[in-house]
């Protein structure tokens, strides 16, 4: 199983992907994680990333391709992952593509969290953390309609798209991403 989960900032996909994770047995893969555990560590790439994932912005995309590289080169994802938060750009999402045919591994399903602006918002905020400003939650959501949501008509018109409505219950939602790949 090679799942894509995507949403905005507060959509629920790391909730969810956490909860397949454990239903399906195969590893998940958030990129926002690995790079927030670079910059906890102080590790070159993490110096290289902070001010982006500081602020909101997206880090560039030769940087997330290396990244992406490395992590499904990893003997854990040979079976199988469910990758969140990636690809977050249309080069990307293509770049993702060529590494997939490269190492023969074919994507089962591309799962959207679609969740109403206002909706990221309150999440957002409800969540944030302490130097999470307004400001910055906006720029997260408008980076996702600005570069992310292009990216999902790439997926649709090569039929490997569903869209589940995430405004429901996380064990809703669950059970809605479950019914769409057939589990
Ligand atoms: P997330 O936890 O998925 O919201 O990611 C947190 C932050 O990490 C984002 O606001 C970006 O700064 C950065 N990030 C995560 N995934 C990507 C990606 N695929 N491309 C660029 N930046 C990313």
């Amino acid at each position: 199983m090679r799942l894509l989960l995507l949403g905005g900032p507060g959509s629920g996909k790391g909730t969810q992907a956490k909860a397949l994770q454990q239903r399906l047995g195969v590893p998940w893969i958030s990129t926002g994680e690995i790079l927030r555990q670079e910059v906890a560590s102080g590790s070159v790439l993490g110096h290289a990333v902070r001010s982006y994932v500081e602020t909101g912005e997206l880090v560039p995309d030769d940087q997330m391709i290396a990244l992406i590289r490395q992590r499904l080169l990893q003997p854990d994802a040979a079976n199988g992952w469910i990758m969140e938060g990636y690809p977050r750009t249309a080069f990307q999402a293509e770049e993702l593509d060529f590494l997939l045919v490269e190492l023969k591994q074919q994507l089962t399903q591309v799962i959207c969290l679609d969740v109403s602006t206002p909706v990221l918002v309150a999440r957002s905020l409800a969540r944030a953390r302490s130097d999470d400003t307004d400001e910055i939650i906006q720029r997260r959501i408008d980076r996702y309609q600005e570069r992310t949501v292009p990216i999902l008509e790439y997926y649709e018109v090569s039929k490997r798209l569903v869209r589940v409505n995430g405004d429901q219950s996380i064990e809703q939602v669950h059970q809605a991403i479950l019914s769409a790949i057939g589990v």
